[in-house]
């Protein structure tokens, strides 16, 4: 009977712990596309900001928003709105390199953080992913409908080494790439950056 019971007790342990991981889990990923949620933003943000400065490297973060998403979702149905995140994560992971984290920011808005990139590094990258998205193949869900983005790019030390200033100036970026047109990158301007 005893051993019984420690059979029992030892399963409902390893639910529990099962449990744990899953609750972690949810707390940090987003449910629709898999990808860190900004939660695990607000971890990871001063956390990478403090290795960047520690070992004198800059990091890039850029904040992409999909142009006109409303429309796909008012012609294409929510749900296929929904297929159109998960897979625009996907490609934009597929682009990125291992080093690089992307996070859902907010409803069809990504982050992502790029440690070890500077000015011409980040601008390349920022095109890279543009044109990437701009390219992505989306015939089976929306037909002929394409799919682009804006980005606004911040970089510390250029703009700052706190996370609010540099997500602030990359916000204020991302606006300006979205006036200007869309579908386009926009860095911050190096005069305009907060002192540390
Ligand atoms: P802009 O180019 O100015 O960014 O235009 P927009 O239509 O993308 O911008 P807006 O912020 O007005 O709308 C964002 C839309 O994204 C509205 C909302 O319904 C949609 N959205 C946000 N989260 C989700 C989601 O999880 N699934 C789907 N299908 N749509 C979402
Ligand atoms: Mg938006
Ligand atoms: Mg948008």
């Amino acid at each position: 009977v005893l051993a019984e019971v420690n059979q029992h007790l030892q399963r409902k342990i390893a639910e529990v712990e099962a449990l744990q991981v899953q609750l972690r889990q949810q707390a940090t990923q987003d449910a629709l596309t898999g990808l860190a949620n900004r939660r695990q933003l607000n971890e990871a943000l001063p956390a990478q900001l403090a290795l960047a400065l520690r070992e004198q490297r800059p990091l890039a973060l850029a904040i992409l928003d999909l142009d006109h998403f409303k429309q796909v979702n008012d012609t294409h149905g929510h749900p296929v709105g929904d297929q159109v995140l998960i897979r625009m994560a996907q490609g934009l992971l597929g682009a990125l390199r291992a080093s690089d984290s992307l996070f859902r920011w907010g409803g069809e808005e990504f982050l992502l953080l790029a440690p070890g990139m500077d000015e011409v590094g980040m601008a390349h990258l920022g095109e890279k992913l543009r044109s990437a998205v701009a390219h992505m193949d989306w015939r089976d869900l929306l037909g002929t409908h394409s799919v682009t983005a804006s980005f606004g790019i911040a970089l510390m030390p250029v703009h700052g080494c706190r996370a609010g200033d540099l997500l602030l100036t990359a916000d204020t970026a991302l606006y300006q790439a979205k006036t200007a047109g869309r579908n386009r990158v926009v860095m911050a301007p190096a005069g305009r950056s907060i002192s540390t």
